[in-house]
């Protein structure tokens, strides 16, 4: 991989060129409603064209305090919200907010590829604790074990990419008392809140511990939207005040047009967003089937719309970074190596496949990955 380039932009980059199917980068190829971009159009040729309110549009921060009270039932008002250029930005504002030079930050391996650089762009260190597969659950003794008098903060994020681990209300349990035994803020990434796979329930950490959590959220992930990026936080008054502080030199505001249309979308009824996680179970269902079919051996999924592949109990010895980059040369399939998250970066035996894509697209997928199975498989 180029030095410097994502996973997300190399993968797809190497999909375009090699005319592939791409499983790899995250973004669905169905899903977002019609009247949200309408409610984007319409708004374009509104009126809603300068700089917004630094926080955000009133519609929005209103429309996401009435969506988490409605489909978590969480007490928040649009005072708490601060509309933000996509969970990237919330998560750099939130990083920033409270963690300096010293200090340390918890995260836990495997995690999305911006959170390292992103703490250490802070001037902080990111301390390691590992998941443990096949559930992707940490202990309550491992995460104490790795706090010190310099940590300031963990990122947590459940549903977890790209495992499709959900946190258990242990784990959740564990955080909340370690952050106020040791007073710290709770960076909670919950873009795939609504992306609910299997029969555990998504919780917030805000629920747990609100006063102390900032709650992070993306409409690229809830409306299928992804280039749009819109995000936002959600965390108490003195803490969002904070983000705010930040946010203000990051970016200042995000474009108003897409703060109305989200807003539209976020007001959707509840049917529109259970019609959505069934579409997603449905989608799982196939591309697992195909692959089965085909001689994968796959993890179980609990919330994303990603599932891994095991290599090595499909029968194929390569590394997850060799397979990748032969699957999507030689069989025409692009997939993400788990290695990308990883914080050494050594290979491992498990690959990342998403499967928010039309049924012929998964189809074609499968029909590739079982052919690369049996080209590299032993
Ligand atoms: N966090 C996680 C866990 C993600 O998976 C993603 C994107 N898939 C993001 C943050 C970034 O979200 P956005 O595109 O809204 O910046
Ligand atoms: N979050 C998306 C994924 O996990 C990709 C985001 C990106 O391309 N930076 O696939």
């Amino acid at each position: 991989m180029q030095a410097g380039t994502t996973i997300f932009e190399h993968m797809s980059g190497l999909a375009r060129a090699h005319d592939a199917i791409n499983l790899g980068q995250g973004f669905p190829d169905f899903g977002w409603p019609a009247e949200v971009l309408a409610a984007g159009a319409t708004a374009i040729t509104t009126g809603y064209n300068q700089y917004p309110p630094m926080r955000g549009l009133p519609e929005l921060r209103r429309a996401v305090a009435d969506f988490y009270r409605r489909r978590q039932g969480l007490a928040v008002t649009p005072e708490q919200v601060i509309v933000t250029s996509g969970a990237t930005e919330a998560l750099a504002a939130s990083i920033m907010a409270v963690a300096g030079t010293g200090d340390e930050v918890i995260l836990f391996a495997p995690a999305y590829d911006a959170y390292a650089p992103l703490v250490r762009r802070a001037g902080a260190q990111p301390v390691w604790v590992d998941l443990q597969p096949p559930d992707w659950q940490a202990s309550a003794e491992a995460i104490a074990a790795a706090i010190t008098p310099a940590t300031r903060a963990l990122v947590i994020n459940t549903p977890h990419n790209p495992t499709g681990g959900i946190a258990s209300p242990a784990m959740l349990a564990a955080i909340a008392s370690l952050a106020r035994a040791h007073d710290l803020t709770i960076i909670s990434d919950e873009v795939w809140e609504e992306v609910i796979i299997g029969a555990a329930p998504h919780i917030s950490p805000f629920s747990l511990a609100p006063e102390r959590t900032i709650k992070i959220g993306s409409a690229g992930k809830l409306l299928a939207l992804t280039g749009w990026k819109v995000g936002w936080v959600v965390a108490e008054p003195a803490l969002a005040e904070r983000v705010a502080q930040v946010h203000q030199f990051l970016t200042f505001t995000t474009p108003p047009p897409l703060q109305v249309a989200v807003a539209t979308g976020l007001d959707l009824p509840d049917a529109w967003y259970d019609a959505g996680r069934a579409r997603f179970v449905v989608a799982r269902d196939r591309l697992a089937a195909a692959l089965t079919t085909g001689g994968w051996v796959l993890l179980p999924t609990a919330g994303s719309y990603f599932l891994m592949a095991d290599l090595a109990a499909s029968g194929i010895g390569l590394g997850d970074h060799d397979f990748c980059e032969a699957a999507v040369a030689q069989a025409g399939v692009a997939a993400i190596p788990l290695c990308a998250f990883m914080p050494n970066a050594a290979q491992t035996r498990f690959i990342r496949l998403c499967f928010a894509k039309s049924d012929a697209v998964l189809d074609a997928g499968a029909e590739r990955l079982n052919a690369a199975r049996r080209q590299f498989g032993t």
